[in-house]
């Protein structure tokens, strides 16, 4: 069936005014959605000891029905995230949860390492943690919270989320879709759950709580830092700010066309998008010519101020201009731009303040090299050491291991758009949770595990 854009708006509106009704304690609550933090988190910790017991094959037909859901409701959810946050683009939010439902890994992620000889067998087994404490941005939140309920559950965790205040709807949404689906295949209620009205204050007591071993926190340097502070182990999913390098033996038409496709992708939320360009002295104009020609309107020096002024005032990040398409930001400081304009372009020093600093909207800065070395130290310097992400165009072999080594980011994207990186367009599995500050890279069902040795001595070793 398909709903056109009339029907659609409905849809949402309904869904969102029984949302309310529900959270205001009118109508029967969200599944796994509770008014007190401490409910939540005892409810959590009654469903793990249950999912603990449960076969691989129960957990799998859980984490695969929690897939079918996201898929049914991937339109749904898409239109909720940008009417609540105001950011992002619909089309693009659809593919994100196409994704996480059909690339998030699930069980056959765990695996078991075993030795066996002389004396004996011995594996080692990936054991759950027990109930995951998990924090989830703005800027992607139903696909965080579908997409690491998959991995935690998988991991035979439950999980208390603490969402993002500016998304609650959306992602208790999730929640919900999550304990239907356990339901509906046969396991408990409660294997994510949340809060009605997440803050500050409910994301302390979660991650204080003694019954949580484990934090995971996707969202900017705050929350990674007081994840890391809180005396517990915890996944730090940071900020990052990518730079996309082109050199001289790059297909530079397919470079701008590539580099246009990443930074355009859901208005530039995601953190592994292309934030700014760093191109070599000797293919820049051309590299212009491209990105011009791929829908980039190429702002003045004037125009580049009152942008500059629109975005970080006082050097603050505006948070109504994150997420936002190029039209709308170029509106906002009183240019009409035609309906071709996806992103927006100037030429700057690395210093510049809407180069150096992460935005999470479709601007690109372009830095000139003068050459590729040059490039390198430029890049390196604007990744800030988040080792989060980067990219680049080039056909050397020699100056992509030149770059990849010196930026020593979790990921690194070569000759394609910025969202390879996440199996959309390039192999591998999907995450919206990249711990690239601790080390995990991008997460999966065996990052929310822990190791347990179990060692048979002098027997079962038949060869
Ligand atoms: P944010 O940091 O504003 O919020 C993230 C979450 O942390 C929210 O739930 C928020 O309520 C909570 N929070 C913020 N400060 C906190 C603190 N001091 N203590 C406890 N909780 C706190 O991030 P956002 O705007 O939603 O998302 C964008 C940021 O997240 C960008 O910096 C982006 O790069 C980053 N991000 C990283 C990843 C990744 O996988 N590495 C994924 C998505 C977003």
């Amino acid at each position: 069936m398909t709903v056109d854009e009339k029907q659609l708006q409905e849809i949402v509106q309904k869904v969102l005014s029984r949302l309310q009704d529900k959270q205001g304690g009118t109508d029967q609550k969200l599944l796994g959605v509770y008014e007190d933090m401490k409910d939540a988190i005892e409810a959590a910790k009654r469903a793990q000891a249950i999912v603990q017991k449960l076969s691989m094959d129960s957990r799998e037909k859980i984490i695969s029905n929690i897939r079918k859901k996201t898929l049914e409701n991937a339109e749904l959810l898409a239109k909720m995230a940008v009417e609540e946050t105001g950011m992002g683009n619909v089309g693009h939010k659809i593919l994100k949860h196409q994704l996480v439902a059909e690339k998030t890994p699930g069980t056959e992620d765990i695996t078991t390492t075993a030795w066996s000889g002389d004396r004996g067998l011995t594996l080692v087994e990936m054991g759950p943690f027990g109930v995951i404490g998990a924090i989830t941005p703005c800027t992607n939140p139903s696909e965080t919270v579908l997409c690491n309920s998959m991995g935690m559950i998988a991991g035979g965790n439950t999980v208390v989320f603490n969402p993002h205040p500016a998304a609650i709807k959306v992602s208790n949404l999730a929640v919900h879709l999550v304990n239907e689906a356990s339901l509906e295949a046969g396991g408990p209620e409660n294997i994510a759950v949340s809060v009605v009205r997440p803050t500050m204050e409910t994301g302390n007591l979660m991650m204080k709580h003694p019954d949580i071993p484990l934090l995971v926190a996707t969202g900017g340097p705050g929350v990674v830092t007081s994840v890391l502070s809180s005396g517990k182990r915890g996944i730090g999913a940071g900020a990052g700010n990518p730079p996309v390098l082109v050199d001289e033996t790059a297909d530079i038409a397919k470079a701008a066309a590539d580099i246009v496709n990443g930074a355009t992708f859901d208005n530039n939320l995601p953190c592994i998008a292309e934030k700014e360009i760093i191109a070599v002295n000797e293919i820049a104009d051309e590299l212009i010519y491209h990105l011009i020609e791929q829908g980039c309107y190429q702002i003045n020096k004037d125009d580049l101020e009152k942008l500059t002024k629109l975005v970080l005032p006082e050097n603050r990040l505006n948070r109504k201009c994150v997420g936002r398409d190029a039209r709308t930001l170029l509106e906002m400081i009183g240019i009409k731009a035609s309906e071709n304009i996806r992103c927006i372009i100037f030429e700057g020093e690395k210093e510049h303040p809407l180069i150096a600093e992460e935005l999470m909207m479709p601007i690109l800065g372009i830095v000139r090299a003068k050459d590729v070395d040059d490039g390198i130290e430029k890049a390196v310097w604007l990744e800030h050491g988040n080792r989060h992400s980067a990219h680049m165009h080039s056909k050397s072999v020699d100056n992509l291991t030149k770059y990849g080594k010196a930026v020593d980011t979790a990921i690194f994207v070569k000759n394609a758009p910025s969202y390879a990186a996440l199996g959309f367009g390039g192999e591998g599995f999907c995450t919206f949770t990249i711990a690239s500050r601790t080390g995990e890279g991008l997460t999966s069902a065996k990052t929310f595990t822990k190791q347990r040795r179990c060692v048979l001595a002098d027997s079962l070793c038949i060869r």
